[in-house]
Protein backbone atom coordinates (compact mmCIF):
# COMPACT_ATOMS: atom_id res chain seq x y z
CA UNK A 1 0.00 0.00 0.00
CA UNK A 2 1.37 4.03 -0.22
CA UNK A 3 -0.11 6.83 0.68
CA UNK A 4 -2.05 7.19 -1.86
CA UNK A 5 -4.24 4.06 -1.08
CA UNK A 6 -6.79 4.00 1.51
CA UNK A 7 -8.73 0.69 2.44
CA UNK A 8 -12.64 0.56 3.30
CA UNK A 9 -14.83 -1.95 2.81
CA UNK A 10 -17.59 -0.19 0.72
CA UNK A 11 -17.20 2.37 -2.09
CA UNK A 12 -20.28 4.21 -3.21
CA UNK A 13 -18.91 6.01 -6.34
CA UNK A 14 -21.31 9.10 -7.09
CA UNK A 15 -23.07 11.09 -4.70
CA UNK A 16 -26.51 12.20 -6.35
CA UNK A 17 -30.13 11.27 -5.18
CA UNK A 18 -28.69 7.44 -5.15
CA UNK A 19 -25.59 7.43 -3.79
CA UNK A 20 -26.79 9.67 -0.91
CA UNK A 21 -29.60 7.47 -0.58
CA UNK A 22 -27.15 4.37 -0.16
CA UNK A 23 -24.73 6.05 1.97
CA UNK A 24 -27.82 6.85 4.30
CA UNK A 25 -29.26 3.51 5.17
CA UNK A 26 -25.74 2.27 5.04
CA UNK A 27 -25.26 4.50 8.16
CA UNK A 28 -28.08 3.29 9.51
CA UNK A 29 -27.33 -0.34 9.47
CA UNK A 30 -24.22 0.90 11.22
CA UNK A 31 -21.46 1.49 8.96
CA UNK A 32 -19.07 3.96 9.73
CA UNK A 33 -18.83 7.05 7.18
CA UNK A 34 -15.15 7.22 6.11
CA UNK A 35 -14.26 4.69 7.16
CA UNK A 36 -16.05 1.25 6.69
CA UNK A 37 -17.55 3.21 3.29
CA UNK A 38 -16.21 5.68 1.21
CA UNK A 39 -18.42 8.16 -1.08
CA UNK A 40 -16.45 9.36 -3.82
CA UNK A 41 -18.07 12.09 -6.27
CA UNK A 42 -16.42 13.86 -9.26
CA UNK A 43 -18.78 17.23 -8.88
CA UNK A 44 -16.82 20.38 -7.79
CA UNK A 45 -20.14 20.86 -5.39
CA UNK A 46 -23.64 18.75 -4.07
CA UNK A 47 -26.14 18.25 -5.60
CA UNK A 48 -25.36 15.21 -8.04
CA UNK A 49 -26.59 16.13 -11.72
CA UNK A 50 -29.20 18.79 -10.35
CA UNK A 51 -25.90 21.26 -9.73
CA UNK A 52 -24.82 21.53 -13.18
CA UNK A 53 -28.49 21.87 -15.22
CA UNK A 54 -29.66 25.47 -16.47
CA UNK A 55 -30.54 28.07 -14.81
CA UNK A 56 -33.90 28.78 -15.74
CA UNK A 57 -35.19 24.91 -14.85
CA UNK A 58 -37.45 24.85 -11.63
CA UNK A 59 -38.45 22.52 -9.08
CA UNK A 60 -41.82 21.19 -10.50
CA UNK A 61 -40.78 21.59 -14.44
CA UNK A 62 -39.55 18.48 -14.68
CA UNK A 63 -41.37 15.57 -12.84
CA UNK A 64 -41.85 15.86 -8.68
CA UNK A 65 -38.54 15.34 -7.03
CA UNK A 66 -38.66 13.22 -3.87
CA UNK A 67 -37.07 13.67 -0.48
CA UNK A 68 -33.93 12.23 -0.06
CA UNK A 69 -34.65 9.49 3.20
CA UNK A 70 -34.75 10.92 6.54
CA UNK A 71 -34.63 14.32 4.88
CA UNK A 72 -37.26 15.51 7.61
CA UNK A 73 -34.53 15.55 10.05
CA UNK A 74 -33.40 18.50 8.65
CA UNK A 75 -36.88 20.22 8.10
CA UNK A 76 -36.70 20.71 4.69
CA UNK A 77 -38.99 18.86 2.00
CA UNK A 78 -38.68 19.48 -2.24
CA UNK A 79 -42.60 19.80 -1.66
CA UNK A 80 -42.67 23.45 -0.23
CA UNK A 81 -39.42 24.19 -1.06
CA UNK A 82 -39.17 27.44 -3.62
CA UNK A 83 -40.67 26.88 -6.84
CA UNK A 84 -38.85 30.37 -7.90
CA UNK A 85 -35.25 29.30 -7.27
CA UNK A 86 -33.11 27.41 -9.71
CA UNK A 87 -33.50 24.07 -9.04
CA UNK A 88 -30.08 23.73 -9.08
CA UNK A 89 -29.57 25.80 -6.45
CA UNK A 90 -32.05 24.28 -4.19
CA UNK A 91 -31.71 20.85 -4.86
CA UNK A 92 -27.50 21.60 -4.12
CA UNK A 93 -28.63 23.50 -0.87
CA UNK A 94 -30.90 20.87 0.40
CA UNK A 95 -28.22 18.44 -0.23
CA UNK A 96 -24.77 19.74 1.40
CA UNK A 97 -27.15 20.24 4.72
CA UNK A 98 -27.99 16.60 4.24
CA UNK A 99 -24.42 15.65 3.73
CA UNK A 100 -23.10 17.86 6.50
CA UNK A 101 -26.25 16.51 9.02
CA UNK A 102 -25.55 12.84 8.20
CA UNK A 103 -21.60 13.38 8.32
CA UNK A 104 -21.94 11.58 4.88
CA UNK A 105 -18.12 12.41 4.46
CA UNK A 106 -18.13 12.63 0.73
CA UNK A 107 -14.60 12.93 -1.25
CA UNK A 108 -14.95 15.40 -4.19
CA UNK A 109 -13.42 16.24 -6.46
CA UNK A 110 -12.86 12.58 -7.23
CA UNK A 111 -12.89 11.35 -10.04
CA UNK A 112 -13.29 7.89 -10.95
CA UNK A 113 -11.14 6.59 -13.72
CA UNK A 114 -11.40 2.54 -13.35
CA UNK A 115 -12.13 0.04 -11.31
CA UNK A 116 -10.41 -3.27 -11.63
CA UNK A 117 -10.75 -6.38 -9.27
CA UNK A 118 -8.69 -8.22 -7.47
CA UNK A 119 -8.97 -11.54 -5.01
CA UNK A 120 -10.30 -9.13 -2.19
CA UNK A 121 -12.22 -7.01 -4.50
CA UNK A 122 -11.97 -3.92 -5.96
CA UNK A 123 -9.32 -1.41 -6.35
CA UNK A 124 -10.78 2.02 -7.48
CA UNK A 125 -8.68 4.82 -8.94
CA UNK A 126 -9.60 8.32 -9.16
CA UNK A 127 -8.64 11.38 -9.64
CA UNK A 128 -8.69 13.72 -6.35
CA UNK A 129 -7.55 17.24 -5.46
CA UNK A 130 -4.08 16.41 -5.17
CA UNK A 131 -3.75 14.03 -8.22
CA UNK A 132 -4.13 10.20 -8.68
CA UNK A 133 -5.59 8.43 -5.71
CA UNK A 134 -6.86 4.66 -4.98
CA UNK A 135 -9.00 3.29 -2.60
CA UNK A 136 -9.83 -0.82 -2.16
CA UNK A 137 -12.96 -2.12 -1.21
CA UNK A 138 -14.87 -5.82 -1.03
CA UNK A 139 -18.03 -4.16 -2.13
CA UNK A 140 -18.36 -1.56 -4.63
CA UNK A 141 -22.22 0.25 -5.23
CA UNK A 142 -22.07 2.33 -8.50
CA UNK A 143 -24.38 5.31 -8.89
CA UNK A 144 -22.90 7.64 -11.20
CA UNK A 145 -26.23 8.44 -13.25
CA UNK A 146 -26.33 9.84 -16.65
CA UNK A 147 -25.81 13.65 -16.86
CA UNK A 148 -22.31 12.27 -17.88
CA UNK A 149 -22.79 10.49 -20.72
CA UNK A 150 -24.90 12.25 -22.94
CA UNK A 151 -26.56 10.88 -26.14
CA UNK A 152 -26.95 12.45 -29.40
CA UNK A 153 -28.08 10.27 -32.79
CA UNK A 154 -26.09 10.35 -36.07
CA UNK A 155 -28.10 11.61 -38.62
CA UNK A 156 -26.57 12.01 -42.66
CA UNK A 157 -24.97 15.45 -42.72
CA UNK A 158 -24.31 16.36 -39.16
CA UNK A 159 -20.33 16.88 -39.75
CA UNK A 160 -21.56 19.80 -42.73
CA UNK A 161 -23.77 21.73 -40.20
CA UNK A 162 -22.06 25.58 -40.05
CA UNK A 163 -24.49 25.86 -37.31
CA UNK A 164 -24.28 25.13 -33.63
CA UNK A 165 -24.55 21.31 -32.33
CA UNK A 166 -25.66 21.24 -28.33
CA UNK A 167 -27.02 19.00 -26.30
CA UNK A 168 -29.43 19.17 -22.99
CA UNK A 169 -26.10 18.82 -21.20
CA UNK A 170 -24.82 22.16 -23.19
CA UNK A 171 -27.62 24.60 -22.49
CA UNK A 172 -27.41 27.43 -20.47
CA UNK A 173 -29.73 30.11 -21.50
CA UNK A 174 -32.14 31.57 -23.38
CA UNK A 175 -30.19 34.74 -24.24
CA UNK A 176 -27.52 32.76 -26.54
CA UNK A 177 -30.51 31.76 -28.84
CA UNK A 178 -31.52 35.30 -29.17
CA UNK A 179 -33.02 36.03 -32.66
CA UNK A 180 -31.61 32.36 -33.76
CA UNK A 181 -33.20 29.55 -35.91
CA UNK A 182 -33.36 27.10 -33.61
CA UNK A 183 -34.28 23.10 -33.94
CA UNK A 184 -35.04 20.76 -31.02
CA UNK A 185 -35.11 17.54 -30.95
CA UNK A 186 -36.61 15.22 -28.66
CA UNK A 187 -40.28 14.09 -27.33
CA UNK A 188 -39.34 14.28 -23.05
CA UNK A 189 -39.42 16.85 -21.08
CA UNK A 190 -35.91 18.54 -21.67
CA UNK A 191 -37.19 19.50 -24.56
CA UNK A 192 -40.53 20.68 -24.35
CA UNK A 193 -39.31 23.08 -21.34
CA UNK A 194 -36.35 24.58 -23.99
CA UNK A 195 -39.24 25.30 -26.45
CA UNK A 196 -41.33 27.11 -23.83
CA UNK A 197 -38.16 29.14 -22.67
CA UNK A 198 -36.84 29.75 -26.23
CA UNK A 199 -40.82 30.31 -27.21
CA UNK A 200 -40.65 34.37 -27.35
CA UNK A 201 -36.45 34.48 -27.50
CA UNK A 202 -35.12 32.62 -30.85
CA UNK A 203 -36.66 33.90 -34.64
CA UNK A 204 -37.89 30.13 -35.29
CA UNK A 205 -38.58 27.10 -33.06
CA UNK A 206 -38.80 23.92 -34.76
CA UNK A 207 -39.63 20.77 -32.59
CA UNK A 208 -39.20 17.18 -34.15
CA UNK A 209 -39.40 13.94 -32.66
CA UNK A 210 -38.78 10.44 -33.52
CA UNK A 211 -42.43 9.40 -32.82
CA UNK A 212 -45.37 11.18 -31.70
CA UNK A 213 -45.83 12.70 -28.46
CA UNK A 214 -48.10 11.43 -26.18
CA UNK A 215 -49.73 14.02 -23.68
CA UNK A 216 -51.12 11.91 -20.93
CA UNK A 217 -54.20 13.26 -19.54
CA UNK A 218 -53.03 13.30 -15.72
CA UNK A 219 -50.84 16.54 -14.87
CA UNK A 220 -48.22 14.36 -12.60
CA UNK A 221 -46.61 11.02 -14.28
CA UNK A 222 -49.62 8.72 -13.65
CA UNK A 223 -48.30 5.52 -11.63
CA UNK A 224 -49.22 3.24 -14.15
CA UNK A 225 -47.54 4.49 -16.84
CA UNK A 226 -44.60 5.27 -13.90
CA UNK A 227 -44.74 1.75 -13.09
CA UNK A 228 -44.84 0.17 -16.31
CA UNK A 229 -41.84 2.37 -17.46
CA UNK A 230 -40.37 0.85 -14.55
CA UNK A 231 -41.24 -2.75 -15.71
CA UNK A 232 -40.12 -2.52 -18.95
CA UNK A 233 -36.45 -0.42 -17.29
CA UNK A 234 -36.32 -3.96 -14.96
CA UNK A 235 -37.05 -6.47 -18.07
CA UNK A 236 -34.04 -4.20 -19.88
CA UNK A 237 -31.83 -4.29 -17.20
CA UNK A 238 -32.34 -8.03 -16.12
CA UNK A 239 -31.80 -9.25 -19.65
CA UNK A 240 -28.82 -7.02 -20.03
CA UNK A 241 -30.33 -5.17 -22.92
CA UNK A 242 -29.49 -1.12 -23.31
CA UNK A 243 -31.84 0.44 -21.34
CA UNK A 244 -34.87 2.25 -23.20
CA UNK A 245 -35.71 5.63 -23.18
CA UNK A 246 -37.76 6.45 -19.83
CA UNK A 247 -40.48 9.10 -21.71
CA UNK A 248 -40.93 7.10 -25.04
CA UNK A 249 -42.38 4.88 -22.27
CA UNK A 250 -44.54 7.09 -20.33
CA UNK A 251 -45.43 9.99 -21.99
CA UNK A 252 -45.66 13.68 -21.24
CA UNK A 253 -47.48 14.54 -18.11
CA UNK A 254 -50.16 17.38 -19.13
CA UNK A 255 -49.71 20.10 -16.13
CA UNK A 256 -51.15 23.08 -16.48
CA UNK A 257 -47.97 24.70 -17.98
CA UNK A 258 -47.82 22.51 -20.58
CA UNK A 259 -51.64 22.36 -21.72
CA UNK A 260 -51.51 26.20 -21.70
CA UNK A 261 -48.52 25.63 -24.47
CA UNK A 262 -50.42 22.61 -25.94
CA UNK A 263 -53.51 25.22 -26.21
CA UNK A 264 -51.56 28.22 -27.72
CA UNK A 265 -49.79 25.53 -30.66
CA UNK A 266 -46.37 25.73 -29.16
CA UNK A 267 -46.50 21.57 -28.79
CA UNK A 268 -46.63 20.62 -31.97
CA UNK A 269 -43.90 18.19 -33.29
CA UNK A 270 -42.88 17.76 -36.84
CA UNK A 271 -41.29 14.16 -38.01
CA UNK A 272 -37.90 13.75 -37.35
CA UNK A 273 -36.02 14.89 -39.96
CA UNK A 274 -33.73 12.83 -42.57
CA UNK A 275 -30.36 14.90 -42.88
CA UNK A 276 -28.47 17.81 -41.66
CA UNK A 277 -27.42 20.74 -44.25
CA UNK A 278 -24.73 23.14 -43.89
CA UNK A 279 -27.61 25.54 -42.37
CA UNK A 280 -30.26 23.47 -41.58
CA UNK A 281 -32.35 19.97 -41.36
CA UNK A 282 -34.03 18.59 -45.01
CA UNK A 283 -37.09 16.00 -44.27
CA UNK A 284 -37.66 13.21 -46.90
CA UNK A 285 -40.43 15.14 -48.67
CA UNK A 286 -37.42 17.90 -49.55
CA UNK A 287 -38.97 20.61 -46.97
CA UNK A 288 -36.23 22.23 -45.24
CA UNK A 289 -35.59 24.58 -42.25
CA UNK A 290 -33.13 26.85 -42.10
CA UNK A 291 -31.33 26.78 -38.06
CA UNK A 292 -28.47 28.74 -36.43
CA UNK A 293 -28.60 25.87 -33.74
CA UNK A 294 -29.75 22.26 -33.34
CA UNK A 295 -30.60 21.53 -29.49
CA UNK A 296 -30.71 17.75 -29.18
CA UNK A 297 -32.61 16.64 -26.07
CA UNK A 298 -32.19 13.44 -27.01
CA UNK A 299 -31.16 11.82 -23.44
CA UNK A 300 -28.57 9.88 -21.75
CA UNK A 301 -26.95 6.49 -21.43
CA UNK A 302 -25.62 5.19 -18.06
CA UNK A 303 -22.08 6.52 -16.91
CA UNK A 304 -20.01 3.01 -16.58
CA UNK A 305 -17.03 3.62 -18.42
CA UNK A 306 -15.16 3.53 -15.42
CA UNK A 307 -16.29 -0.37 -14.59
CA UNK A 308 -14.92 -1.04 -18.14
CA UNK A 309 -12.51 -3.52 -16.94
CA UNK A 310 -14.35 -5.52 -14.72
CA UNK A 311 -16.29 -6.25 -17.90
CA UNK A 312 -19.87 -6.55 -16.76
CA UNK A 313 -21.16 -5.66 -20.46
CA UNK A 314 -23.32 -8.72 -22.35
CA UNK A 315 -23.71 -8.92 -25.84
CA UNK A 316 -27.07 -7.78 -25.55
CA UNK A 317 -25.58 -3.99 -25.21
CA UNK A 318 -26.37 -3.70 -21.59
CA UNK A 319 -25.29 -4.74 -18.05
CA UNK A 320 -27.18 -7.48 -16.62
CA UNK A 321 -28.47 -6.46 -12.95
CA UNK A 322 -31.06 -8.35 -11.08
CA UNK A 323 -32.08 -6.93 -8.03
CA UNK A 324 -29.94 -3.92 -8.12
CA UNK A 325 -26.60 -6.70 -8.15
CA UNK A 326 -24.62 -7.30 -11.27
CA UNK A 327 -24.77 -10.89 -12.45
CA UNK A 328 -21.49 -11.22 -13.38
CA UNK A 329 -19.94 -9.84 -9.93
CA UNK A 330 -22.18 -10.11 -6.99
CA UNK A 331 -20.51 -7.76 -5.30
CA UNK A 332 -20.97 -5.09 -7.70
CA UNK A 333 -24.14 -3.11 -6.84
CA UNK A 334 -26.32 -0.61 -9.06
CA UNK A 335 -28.27 2.35 -7.23
CA UNK A 336 -29.99 4.89 -9.98
CA UNK A 337 -29.91 2.35 -12.38
CA UNK A 338 -32.71 0.91 -15.31
CA UNK A 339 -35.68 0.41 -12.94
CA UNK A 340 -34.60 2.87 -10.04
CA UNK A 341 -33.48 5.82 -12.45
CA UNK A 342 -35.99 8.40 -10.97
CA UNK A 343 -35.41 9.86 -7.36
CA UNK A 344 -38.14 8.09 -6.18
CA UNK A 345 -36.66 5.02 -7.47
CA UNK A 346 -33.09 6.07 -6.29
CA UNK A 347 -34.62 6.21 -2.45
CA UNK A 348 -36.10 2.58 -3.06
CA UNK A 349 -32.47 1.26 -4.02
CA UNK A 350 -30.72 2.78 -1.41
CA UNK A 351 -32.42 0.81 0.77
CA UNK A 352 -32.88 -2.76 -0.75
CA UNK A 353 -29.01 -2.03 -2.11
CA UNK A 354 -27.80 -0.93 1.89
CA UNK A 355 -28.74 -4.49 3.22
CA UNK A 356 -27.57 -6.73 0.31
CA UNK A 357 -24.09 -4.62 0.64
CA UNK A 358 -24.25 -5.59 4.26
CA UNK A 359 -25.18 -8.91 3.74
CA UNK A 360 -22.51 -9.62 1.36
CA UNK A 361 -20.07 -7.90 3.97
CA UNK A 362 -20.90 -10.49 6.64
CA UNK A 363 -20.86 -13.47 4.53
CA UNK A 364 -18.00 -12.59 3.38
CA UNK A 365 -16.09 -12.29 7.33
CA UNK A 366 -17.64 -15.72 7.82
CA UNK A 367 -15.63 -17.46 4.93
P1 LIG B 1 -27.01 11.95 -10.53
O1 LIG B 1 -27.79 13.00 -9.88
O2 LIG B 1 -26.57 12.14 -11.94
O3 LIG B 1 -25.72 11.70 -9.63
C1 LIG B 1 -24.62 10.97 -10.09
C2 LIG B 1 -23.39 11.49 -9.40
O4 LIG B 1 -22.31 10.65 -9.78
C3 LIG B 1 -23.01 12.91 -9.81
O5 LIG B 1 -22.85 13.69 -8.66
C4 LIG B 1 -21.70 12.76 -10.57
O6 LIG B 1 -20.79 13.81 -10.31
C5 LIG B 1 -21.16 11.44 -10.01
N1 LIG B 1 -20.31 10.72 -10.97
C6 LIG B 1 -20.61 10.32 -12.22
N2 LIG B 1 -19.57 9.66 -12.76
C7 LIG B 1 -18.59 9.67 -11.83
C8 LIG B 1 -17.25 9.17 -11.79
N3 LIG B 1 -16.71 8.50 -12.82
N4 LIG B 1 -16.53 9.38 -10.67
C9 LIG B 1 -17.05 10.02 -9.61
N5 LIG B 1 -18.31 10.53 -9.59
C10 LIG B 1 -19.05 10.35 -10.68
N6 LIG B 1 -36.08 12.65 -12.12
C11 LIG B 1 -37.11 12.79 -11.30
O7 LIG B 1 -37.49 11.82 -10.61
N7 LIG B 1 -37.79 13.99 -11.19
C12 LIG B 1 -37.43 15.08 -11.95
O8 LIG B 1 -38.04 16.13 -11.86
C13 LIG B 1 -36.34 14.94 -12.86
N8 LIG B 1 -35.95 15.97 -13.62
C14 LIG B 1 -34.92 15.81 -14.48
C15 LIG B 1 -34.54 16.90 -15.29
C16 LIG B 1 -33.52 16.75 -16.20
C17 LIG B 1 -33.15 17.92 -17.07
C18 LIG B 1 -32.84 15.51 -16.31
C19 LIG B 1 -31.73 15.33 -17.31
C20 LIG B 1 -33.19 14.43 -15.49
C21 LIG B 1 -34.24 14.57 -14.58
N9 LIG B 1 -34.64 13.51 -13.76
C22 LIG B 1 -35.67 13.68 -12.90
C23 LIG B 1 -33.90 12.27 -13.75
C24 LIG B 1 -32.84 12.49 -12.64
O9 LIG B 1 -31.60 12.74 -13.22
C25 LIG B 1 -32.80 11.40 -11.63
O10 LIG B 1 -34.05 11.14 -11.13
C26 LIG B 1 -31.89 11.63 -10.43
O11 LIG B 1 -31.46 12.96 -10.26
C27 LIG B 1 -30.74 10.78 -10.67
O12 LIG B 1 -30.00 10.64 -9.47
P2 LIG B 1 -28.69 9.80 -9.50
O13 LIG B 1 -28.12 9.84 -8.14
O14 LIG B 1 -28.94 8.45 -10.10
O15 LIG B 1 -27.74 10.53 -10.55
Amino acid sequence: MTDRTTDTSVVVIGAGQAGLSVAYYLRRLGLDPGNDFVVLDRGPGTGGAWQFRWEALRLGYAHRVNDLPGMEELGVSFDTADRHAPARDVVSDFYRRYEEHFDLQVVRPANVTKVESTLDGFIVHFEGEHGPREVTAKVLVNATGTWGSPFVPWYPGMNDFRGRHLHTTDYVDAAEFADKDVVIVGGGTSAIGFLMELENVAKSLTWVARRPIVFLEDQELNIEAGVSAVALQDAAAREGRALPSIVSTTGVPRSRRIQAAIDRGLLRARPMFASVEADGVRWSDGSFQHADAIIWSTGFRPELRHLAPLKLREKEGGIGVGGGASWRNARVFFAGYGPTASTIGANRAGRTIARQVVATLSSLEQR
